[in-house]
């Protein structure tokens, strides 16, 4: 980067991959890329997460882009989840390089919910309803609890005792909506049915 060009490159940060929600306590893993306007490598550029008064996590940008983006250079961090059960507002930050002046130190936030260390283990059992075939990549959730389906049609959800609104959904099935109440370690099973519509519905989280 020539001397002379001062003018700081819009940086844009982003999350992925973390846990929802996390256990309160627990270390976790996320993934944070960040994407300079101008294009430039990042490589090397140190990222952190803060919450409210230390910093909770740190990590250097690799040596490569995200996979189908020209410039998203990202890490996987370690955090420390937080003490607190509750919604929580933290900050990801790409630090000031003192080596350049192309990129400022720039700031972002993220929310995330923190749960207390679930008590129970929920299996929720997916099979296709015609064909009674298990089905992988089912998105499952029990409010803020989530899991997926393995290539068996399984899906492992931790979570306290209570009752839930159990939803299953993938792309080209009908979504799928249950009262449960787990009180026990125990296994659901359900039956989605393909979708006979070719419309789509996303699902907005
Ligand atoms: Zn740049």
């Amino acid at each position: 980067m020539p001397a002379e060009d001062v003018t700081p490159h819009e940086i844009s940060l982003a999350v992925w991959d973390l846990p929802s929600p996390l256990v309160v306590g627990r270390s976790a893993k996320m993934k944070v890329g960040a994407k300079c306007s101008a294009g430039c490598p990042l490589t090397g550029q140190d990222v952190e997460i803060h919450n409210k008064t230390e910093v909770s996590g740190r990590g250097t940008l690799g040596p490569t882009p995200w996979p189908g983006t020209s410039a998203l250079y990202w890490a996987e961090v370690d955090l420390d989840a937080p003490a607190a059960e509750g919604t929580h507002c933290w900050e990801v930050a790409l630090t000031a390089s003192a080596r350049e002046s192309a990129h400022e130190r720039t700031s972002s936030s993220f929310g995330f919910i923190a749960v207390p260390p679930p008590e129970l283990c929920l299996i929720v059992k997916v099979t296709e309803k015609k064909t009674d075939v298990p089905v992988r990549d089912v998105e499952v959730r029990l409010g803020p609890h989530r899991g997926s389906t393995d290539d068996l049609g399984s899906a492992k959800v931790e979570l306290p005792k209570g009752a839930y609104d159990l939803v299953v959904w993938k792309l080209g099935y009908r979504a799928l909506e249950k009262a449960v109440e787990v009180m026990a370690d125990t296994t659901v099973q359900v039956e989605i049915e393909l979708e006979p519509e070719p419309e789509q519905e996303y699902w907005m989280g």
